[in-house]
């Protein structure tokens, strides 16, 4: 069943944020501003001489080691992952968001933060129809050991994670999503982020994660336990199940960086940003190149 295409929609008002980013913790002001149709997501860096904009755009991802880079003529924005996947799990297709410095804020490491605020801020719809993708082949793409699959799917978006570690970990989980405004923010938008034990030395040494403490994260340790950051006691965490369900949210966000609501059935096994950004770029290609072939067709009618 293909559900009918809705209007676009933005936010009902502008609302503001103060917090600090995870890997480079320093505090910013981010302000939510309602934004008409066919804008899209954008940033805009307010700190910046003349504010310039960056649109939350594939096109611009320069860097999705550990987390998204945004990059255009110089200007740049990180840690966008968590707020994509807010606006792409609540059907939200057009917003600004103002920032005052380079990096999100972090939040308690998941997505609430930016789901309370657009919650808060209300939902507006307009009569302009969304931009919406239906995948009609299958995209497989490999790295190493980790692989993501993207087929045709006729009812929404259905998203499926296999994390697996190989020998860094014994943790294995397996998460599958329809994702609607009800699944996203119930099953989804509060699974915070997490590192696995053996990475935070490589970490460290990058000078990353200045903004984390014993709450926005948690550790994946060798045995498929799971500690705090800091003073490494047992993490208590919200789901049996939060890693791979905070995979589902990195994808989702990463996804929603075509700038459509995709209908496809995705299914992502130890794959990460990388892949993730790559399965993007193509559907945003196929895209392009489908309402290039509309065009012509249009002007032979
Ligand atoms: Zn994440």
């Amino acid at each position: 069943m293909t559900k009918l295409r809705r209007g676009q929609r933005t936010i009902g008002r502008t609302v503001e944020y103060r917090g600090s980013g995870l890997f480079l913790g320093q505090e910013v002001l981010i302000r939510l501003k309602p934004q008409p149709p066919n804008t899209g997501v954008q940033f805009q860096r307010m700190d910046l001489p003349g504010s310039p904009p960056i649109p939350a755009s594939v096109a611009y991802v320069k860097d999705y080691k550990r987390r998204i880079l945004l990059v255009k003529d110089e200007v740049e924005v990180e840690g966008v992952e968590h707020f994509m996947a807010s606006v792409a799990g609540l059907g939200i297709d057009d917003i600004l968001v103002e920032i005052t410095g380079k990096e999100m804020p972090a939040g308690d490491g998941s997505s609430l933060v930016f789901m309370r605020l657009i919650k808060e801020a209300g939902v507006v719809s307009h009569d302009t129809p969304r931009r919406i993708f239906a995948l009609s082949g299958t995209i497989a793409l490999e790295d190493g050991g980790a692989r993501i699959v993207a087929l045709p799917h006729d009812d929404g978006l259905e998203l499926s994670y296999n994390l697996d570690f190989g020998d860094k970990s014994t943790l294995r989980q397996s998460y599958t999503l329809s994702v609607t405004e009800k699944t996203f923010s119930q099953q989804i938008a509060p699974a915070r982020t997490f590192c696995l034990s053996s990475g935070v030395e490589e970490f460290i040494r990058l000078g990353l994660g200045r903004g984390v403490t014993e709450e926005n994260c948690f550790l994946v340790n060798e045995d498929g336990t799971a500690s705090t950051p800091i003073n490494r006691k047992q993490a208590v965490l919200r789901f049996d199940d939060e890693s791979a369900r905070h995979k589902l949210l990195d994808l989702l966000g990463d996804l929603y960086l075509t700038g459509m609501e995709l209908r496809a059935r995705v299914v992502g096994t130890r794959s990460g940003h990388l892949l993730n950004v790559l399965l993007a770029k193509k559907i945003f290609e196929l895209a392009r190149a489908e309402s290039s072939l509309s065009r012509i067709a249009d002007a032979k009618v």
